[in-house]
């Protein structure tokens, strides 16, 4: 279910709405297409919000906010390229 939808209001036009709580989440657009635009992007943020968790580096077990399934590595760890290759490995942080 998406959280964001486009409504047609009548003698307005088109704005994006929140499904859950009907509250509307923009402005009024003159086209579908327009607030179709605007309501992508509301739902990929709130995709990857939630994407985004606290993890365990993979790399020094250091806890982590993660960016999302991808991220699996600290900044430590994913700034220094160690963690990509996983050629040596880093010294866990106290
Ligand atoms: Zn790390």
């Amino acid at each position: 279910m998406k959280d964001f939808e486009v409504r047609h209001v009548s003698r307005k036009g088109f704005a994006v709405y929140n499904a859950s709580t009907n509250k509307r989440e923009s402005g009024f657009y003159s086209g579908r297409a327009l607030a179709a635009c605007y309501c992508d992007t509301l739902n990929r943020e709130k995709k990857e919000q939630a994407a985004r968790s606290k993890r365990k580096c993979m790399c020094c077990g250091t806890p982590f906010l993660s960016e999302g399934i991808h991220n699996r590595l600290c900044r430590n760890c994913g700034h220094s390229g160690l963690g990509k290759d996983m050629i040596e490995p880093c010294t866990p942080q106290t």
